[in-house]
């Protein structure tokens, strides 16, 4: 078997010599991002912070929703700042000299917010038994302003950071502060921030500024330069279509395919399998789901204008995707095609992805 392994070894490195395009790997933490590079991932291509923000933490999200005063909010925000820090830490720790793609918080916000009917029964029960309850009410009202009938519509990515105050920069100063730590540590993070679900590039203007005035106010502190690329996600079709004006406001775009796959045609990431998905395949109105193997027709007609417009606007801009088509191989060979420098996958499908970029590359 030690045969076997040297030659599957063998293999994967005439493909690695023969690929044009980097792959990287999707994690959200450090023992993912490790598991990834022993995969062979050539960085993080999408860490995921909405977990961060999860678990243990969401006492803290509950008062940052309920904050009524600025004084509230600043505070809920100061404590979740360190332990954000010590998450990006760990991955840039484990991803040491790689890039690491960190997105800022892109909650579907009724994934995020505490559940309306478990709120409801705690209410209910604390009223009946004449107990005190003022902070489940609060938190119930707080919940049912929030509520929305379409939240993959709704208050997500960039909008939040926009609606939010000071949610964004604390992200922002965690990454920056992490980077600086490492940095101190003889560490080399290299860290890019995403910026999710932009439309426009006024969105991505507003956040970019403060977050470069952020990495600048933090170098300072710790006497380092950190000097990091800013981009953006384009999952959007206007993002697409607009994309010579993103361009230049973004060092790097990143595809995200499941978001630009469900805003194309139409269809919710969430529902459409169970819901008609079967019967379209029986009925063969497609062969693949496509959100499993990428719509050339449809999004890759949106990837291939957005590549073309974003590398007028700014020669050199660097262009990946991180939706999960990112280790689909008929979409890889797409990707190759249409020009992009990476694609970032699931780690456990990073050695397909590399398989397949080197079969794509010699073929031409
Ligand atoms: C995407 O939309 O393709 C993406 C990578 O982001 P998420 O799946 O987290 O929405
Ligand atoms: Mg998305």
């Amino acid at each position: 078997s030690d045969d076997l392994v040297r030659a599957v070894h063998r293999f994967m490195q005439y493909s690695d010599a023969a690929r044009r395009m980097n792959v990287r790997a999707n994690a959200d933490n450090a023992e993912d991002a490790a598991r990834a590079r022993r995969m062979g991932a050539q960085g993080v291509g999408l860490c995921r912070t909405e977990h961060m923000f999860l678990g243990d933490r969401r006492q803290l999200v509950e008062r940052l929703i309920l904050a009524d005063t600025d004084k509230e909010r600043e505070e809920s925000l100061a404590a979740l700042l360190p332990l954000q820090r010590d998450d990006f830490i760990g991955i840039f720790e484990a991803m040491d000299g790689l890039p690491v793609t960190v997105r800022l918080l892109d909650p579907p916000l009724h994934e995020f917010l505490p559940d309306i009917t478990e709120l409801s029964v705690r209410v209910a029960v604390a009223e009946s038994r004449g107990e005190k309850h003022e902070n489940d009410l609060r938190l119930l009202q707080a919940v049912h302003r929030l509520h929305e009938q379409n939240p993959m519509l709704g208050l997500r990515g960039v909008r939040l950071g926009l609606v939010v105050p000071g949610l964004f920069t604390m992200q922002v100063r965690a990454i920056a502060q992490a980077a600086a730590e490492r940095l101190r540590a003889g560490g080399r993070p290299c860290p890019e921030i995403m910026i999710p679900l932009v439309g426009t590039v006024q969105e991505l203007e507003i956040i970019r500024e403060e977050s470069l005035r952020v990495l600048r106010e933090v170098g300072e502190e710790y006497g380092v330069t950190l000097n990091y690329p800013v981009g953006t996600m384009i999952e959007l079709p206007r993002a697409a279509l607009t994309a010579g004006q993103i361009a230049e406001n973004a060092e790097f775009f990143s595809f995200g395919t499941n978001d630009l796959t469900q805003t194309v045609w139409g269809f919710s990431r969430d529902d459409v399998e169970a819901s008609f998905f079967s019967a379209y395949l029986e009925k063969g109105v497609f062969g693949v789901s496509p959100f499993e193997s990428l719509d050339v027709d449809g999004v890759g007609r949106l990837i291939r204008i957005a590549v073309e417009e974003g590398r007028r606007a700014r020669p050199g801009i660097k262009l990946g995707v991180c939706g999960e088509h990112g280790g689909d191989p008929a979409s890889v060979h797409f990707f190759h095609e249409a020009g992009l420098d990476y694609v970032s996958c699931s780690p456990f499908r990073v050695p397909v992805a590399r398989l397949e970029s080197g079969r794509a590359a010699a073929r031409g």
